[in-house]
């Protein structure tokens, strides 16, 4: 263990790591100063006293004007009105004059290894970025990310960047770069010839890099698993369904098969998430005892009772239909919604009238990173109150990602991961894009009070 400590150490001070050589010496000069001051930060955080206008602490769902949050270390102390805080002496007080306290927004359905397909296409990412420059880009997003008040991510899958997510998320827990809290699913579980890049479309004799690890029947199911696990994987991440061949998306493993996966990622204390479309793969995953569903755009109102049956969470991913239609369909923002569009809004009210367990996932990666406030913008448009689709990405995120002792409330002993927006979001979900003040675990990364 020691040793471990000693290397720790070590990397903080000089910024370098096998990984890090290369993302160290390529960030800008103010970044770097700035990150190793947050690092210094962390360690010496004492009292904080934030005081904004008004604080959400998604206990409740209620706003309660005037109250104050009180921070020690990097946990959060207190949350009440100002009379009921005993306030220590020497404590810094922050102002935040006409702002809401938040907890940190999550969003539970990122790639940070892509950047949106209008840039550069999915495929010519993954066969012609090479994994050192996909890993700059992914610090870079990680940043943005943290910035716009989303304080934590789950990621789901490399899109064929390996295992990059573990070294990325090392560099932020060791304060080496600014970034989100990072659960990650490193490469992820799809069918033989089910994923891209092709096999459509090429020359049948290339062998190609994938997007995902591939895998048929149950033994190669617990392999990739094992493996994934084995390099770091905090969620198995498996398409149980998606395009093969010339017949469309169809479903892509037997019951059977992610029966297996998911026996075996539970057994190691692993969640699972799949990627579903089409009635009969949400259908599969759910019996199969999977604990997410990603998309679910043809979901019908049958699998969404099942799915709250069984108390499989949904993660709709709004805004990457949005950037589907975009770049593929011709939609500009604002403007009338394509069938694909209106399909997924119709899923997503499905979901909420049957109940389902309905998070904050919004594919973010197909869309540009830091912008993920769109997602609460669709789930109001889709038919939620502001008020829910801020639970969606606090609380009730934290409770799918099993974390809702850490993260997502502001009340005594939790993270404080704690954001400032200009204006009241349950009033207007847009006040959301305005994040004036980020803090995570008691470091403050962001203050434009
Ligand atoms: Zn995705």
């Amino acid at each position: 263990m020691k040793s471990q400590i000693d290397r720790r150490e070590f990397l903080q001070r000089s910024m370098i790591s096998s990984a890090g050589v290369v993302v160290a010496s390529l960030l800008p000069a103010t970044l770097k100063s700035k990150s190793s001051r947050q690092t210094t930060g962390s360690q010496n955080a004492d009292a904080q006293l934030l005081k904004p206008a008004r604080v959400f602490t998604a206990e409740d769902g209620k706003i309660h004007e005037g109250w104050v949050v009180l921070v020690r270390g990097e946990r959060i102390a207190a949350v009440s009105p100002p009379a009921q805080i005993h306030a220590p002496e020497g404590m810094k007080t922050i102002e935040l004059p006409g702002m809401t306290l938040l907890p940190g927004l999550m969003d539970i359905h990122s790639h940070i290894f892509l950047h949106p397909y209008n840039e550069t296409l999915w495929n010519d990412q993954v066969l012609k970025e090479p994994l050192a420059y996909r890993t700059i880009e992914a610090v870079r997003h990680c940043e943005r990310t943290l910035m716009a008040g989303f304080t934590l991510l789950r990621d789901l899958g490399t899109e064929g960047a390996g295992y990059g997510d573990v070294s990325v998320q090392r560099a932020i827990r060791e304060g080496m770069i600014p970034g989100p809290r990072l659960l990650v699913a490193t490469r992820a579980i799809v069918a033989t010839a089910s994923y891209g890049p092709g096999p459509a479309g090429f020359a049948p004799d290339l062998v190609l890099p994938k997007g995902a690890q591939e895998v048929s029947g149950q033994t190669e199911m617990i392999k990739a698993v094992r493996e994934q696990i084995g390099q770091g994987a905090d969620w198995v991440k498996v398409y149980a369904d998606y395009r093969h061949g010339v017949s469309g998306t169809v479903p892509t493993f037997s019951e059977e098969e992610l029966r297996t996966l998911v026996a075996e990622a539970h057994s190691a204390g692993r969640p699972v998430s799949a990627h579903a479309t089409t009635p009969e793969g949400m259908r599969r995953a759910t019996v199969a005892g999977v604990d997410s569903i990603e998309h679910g755009y043809g979901g019908t109102e049958e699998v969404f009772r099942l799915m709250a049956q069984h108390g499989t969470a949904f993660l709709p991913t709004l805004t990457a239909e949005e950037g589907y239609a975009e770049y593929f369909n011709g939609y500009k923002q604002g403007g009338a919604l394509t069938t694909g569009m209106q399909q997924a809004l119709q899923a997503f009210k499905l979901a909420m009238d049957a109940g389902v367990t309905i998070g904050l996932g919004s594919d973010v990666g197909v869309f540009a990173h830091g912008t993920n406030y769109r997602e609460l913008e669709w789930m109001v448009r889709g038919g939620m109150s502001p008020t829910q689709a801020l639970l969606a990405a606090t609380a009730v995120n934290a409770k799918i990602i099993r974390m809702q002792d850490e993260v997502g409330r502001i009340a005594p002993n939790m993270y404080a991961d704690l954001i400032a927006v200009n204006g009241d979001p349950t009033q207007d979900i847009k006040a959301a894009r305005d994040v004036r003040f980020v803090m995570k675990g008691g470091t403050i990364f962001r203050n434009r009070s």
